[in-house]
Order: structure tokens, then C-alpha cells, then sequence
């Protein structure tokens, strides 16, 4: 059937807004003033393609990458200059050496054993992470000396820690986290540090080091749950509705029937679903909206499909008419589906076509 606008193909696209990430990059070197903005692009830049996004973040100032593992660095290195520095989180595996060669990598080395071998192979510049509290990765606190000596006079080029609870200002674990930190300090003297993620950059300067790893802020999900999120989100699912019907008071929609008409209801059919990274528990408070009007979820989100109460929007509900998710409503949605604009956004599935505007 030729949509009404005869524009709009029957697909889900998911739209990155990369002057958003811009913005948000440079919100948080403001918010940073003095340390090193490095930009975390693992699983893919959350996502959203991070062979699209490390070369805007490149352009935007940032000079360090952080990755989960090589083969994700293989993918940054292609998409930014040989200056860039990529840093490696999950340690250094031996199986990695070519990869870590040819692409430049930079392995962040989580254990003792994981230093000697690195050491007594490829030798090339590495960092240290040092786990203060987060009990995760990183090499224990008992172990800072020994690191240290092993190292000797082939010191890492960062030292690093990560926050449990930098979401939760207020919680005693970033205080202990960033006392015990100045232990790693003093055994590296004149290394350069690293503590922040996203929400860590909101607290004050001590819990910053030199250089900050934010991840989500960048793509504008919220780093604290409870407060007004300072980052614009650089996403929107736009999918057109392909269907439109009327349901009378006591009719159901969708499996199971669980939604049911309290009045005349006009409801619309979207290409879009959990297959797409939907989440099924989306139907507890998630909307959709044309242009302003909040459309919201009637009955069980399908792989392929959601179904939305549209009564609200009138005649612009039609076959055809985009209806957007996410963008400004991304942390709300997040939380109606019980969950964190990160797994919301690592979640997007392939189908959906990316489009960077
Ligand atoms: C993922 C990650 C980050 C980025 O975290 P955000 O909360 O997305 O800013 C920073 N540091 C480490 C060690 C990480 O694993």
C-alpha cells in the first residue's frame, strides 16, 4: 500500500542526533574543567554505530577511546586517526597481541600476572585499573606495591579506578573509593589518574583525576536516576503506523487481552517491537508521540508490533504518520520497562536502520 504521505517506508530507523553528542561532550568538559574529556564507545557506542560516532567525538575534541575489548578497538582504530589513544578495558589476553599491534591499542592491565605478561611480551604503553571498592575488575588494593615494583621504570601511562556508586552523590563508598585511590596516586607518582564515568563527573574534583571516561552522558541518558538529566538524548526511533482501528468500550488488544477500552478508542498499529529492543515491560507507562501528544501503549509490546492508544492525537493518526520513541522521553521509557537508558540503548536491535542526522 503507498503511504498517505508517500514518503514513509513501512521501517523502524533509529535516528542519532550526532550535534546532540557534540553538545553533550561539550557539556561535560565544562562540567570537567581541567581534566581530559576521553569518550567510552564499547558495544558498539552503546549501540548507536561507534564507526560513525568516534570520528564526530574525534572531531569534538576527544583524543582517548575506551573499548571492552581489542576487537572493538580494531573497529574505533579504523574510524579515527593513528593520534587517537584507545584504551582497552578488559585486560590484556595474549590472543589479542596482533590485533593490539596493528591497531595501536592500549591494554588496561587488571591483574598482577596479567602486568608480567605484558611486561615480558609486548611491553608497549598500557594502564593499570585498580579495583577501590567496586569488587569488579581491577587489581586489589593489596596489591598496589608489588604492581608498582614489578613495573619499575616501565610505568603505565594512566592509572584508573572505577565508582560503584557515583550515581548516589551522597553515598560513603565515593569518599573510601577516592581515599583509597590517592594510595594508587603516591605509588605512581606523576602517572596520570582516571576515576570518572558519567556520573562521576557530576561529583567535585577530586572524584575526576586528570582524565574522565564518560559513556552515556554522551548519548543523553540520564547518569542520575533522581535528578533533571543535563544531557540531551541523541535518539529517536521514528516508525510509521501502519494501521489504524477503533475499539468500543470492553474490547481488548493484543496477546493475552490485557489492555482493555474504558471509552471509544481509536488505536494504531507501528513497526516496531521487542525485536527491536522494545522491552516487553514497556507497556507499564511507555508512549510514543506525534509531535507533541503522548500516545500511550495499549496491550502487550509483540516482536513486530506495538499498538498504541491514539485517540488523543485525532486525524493525525493515519497510515503512514511517523511516530517517535525515545529523544527526550528516552529515560522515562527506560524506567517504564524497569530498566536504565543503558540497556535501553545497547539494546536497539539491527533491524532498525541507522541514520546519523
Ligand atoms: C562503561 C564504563 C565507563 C562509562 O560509564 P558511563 O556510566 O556510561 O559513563 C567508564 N569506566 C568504565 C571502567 C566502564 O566500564
Amino acid at each position: 500500500m503507498t503511504t498517505p504521505s508517500g514518503e514513509a517506508a513501512p521501517y523502524p530507523r533509529l535516528i542519532v542526533d550526532l550535534g546532540a553528542i557534540r553538545r553533550n561532550y561539550a557539556r561535560l568538559q565544562d562540567m570537567t574543567a581541567g581534566a581530559e574529556v576521553a569518550a567510552v564507545v564499547k558495544a558498539d557506542a552503546y549501540g548507536l554505530g561507534a564507526a560513525a560516532i568516534a570520528p564526530v567525538l574525534l572531531h569534538a575534541g576527544a583524543k582517548t577511546f575506551f573499548v571492552a575489548n581489542a576487537h572493538e578497538g580494531e573497529i574505533v582504530r579504523a574510524a579515527v586517526d593513528a593520534q587517537a589513544r584507545i584504551f582497552v578495558l578488559h585486560g590484556f589476553w595474549s590472543a589479542d597481541v596482533q590485533a593490539i599491534a596493528r591497531s595501536a591499542l592500549i591494554p588496561i592491565i587488571n591483574s598482577p600476572e596479567q602486568l608480567r605478561d605484558w611486561l615480558a611480551g609486548p611491553a608497549g604503553p598500557y594502564a593499570l585499573h585498580f579495583d577501590t571498592g567496586m569488587n569488579r575488575l581491577g587489581i586489589p588494593m593489596s596489591e598496589v606495591q608489588a604492581v608498582a615494583d614489578l613495573a619499575g621504570l616501565r610505568g603505565p601511562e594512566l592509572v584508573m579506578s572505577h565508582f560503584a556508586c557515583a550515581d548516589e552523590p551522597d553515598h560513603t563508598l565515593n569518599a573510601r573509593q577516592i581515599e583509597r585511590f590517592a594510595a594508587v596516586r603516591n605509588a605512581f607518582p606523576g602517572v596520570r589518574t582516571s576515576l570518572a564515568n558519567s556520573a562521576g563527573c557530576l561529583l567535585d574534583a577530586p572524584a575526576h583525576g586528570d582524565l574522565v571516561r564518560p559513556g552515556i552522558a554522551l548519548y543523553g541518558g540520564a547518569p542520575r536516576a533522581t535528578e533533571a538529566n543535563p544531557f540531551e538524548s541523541a535518539v529517536t526511533v521514528e516508525t510509521p503506523i501502519l494501521q489504524v482501528r477503533s475499539a468500543q468500550p470492553g474490547e481488548t488488544a493484543g496477546y493475552g487481552a490485557t489492555w482493555t477500552s474504558d471509552a471509544d478508542r481509536r488505536l494504531a498499529v507501528v513497526a516496531l517491537g521487542y525485536a527491536d529492543g522494545m522491552f516487553r515491560a514497556a507497556q507499564k507507562g511507555g508512549y510514543g508521540r506525534i509531535g507533541g501528544v503522548k500516545l500511550p501503549i495499549a496491550g502487550r509490546v509483540s516482536m513486530d508490533l506495538i499498538t498504541l492508544d491514539v485517540t488523543e492525537a485525532g486525524d493525525a493518526a493515519k497510515p503512514g504518520e511517523i511516530v517517535r520513541f525515545l529523544g527526550p522521553d528516552l529515560d522515562v521509557f527506560a524506567a517504564a520497562s524497569g530498566t536504565l537508558a543503558y540497556e535501553v540503548l545497547t539494546r536497539l536491535g539491527p533491524r532498525l536502520e541507522r541514520v546519523y542526522v
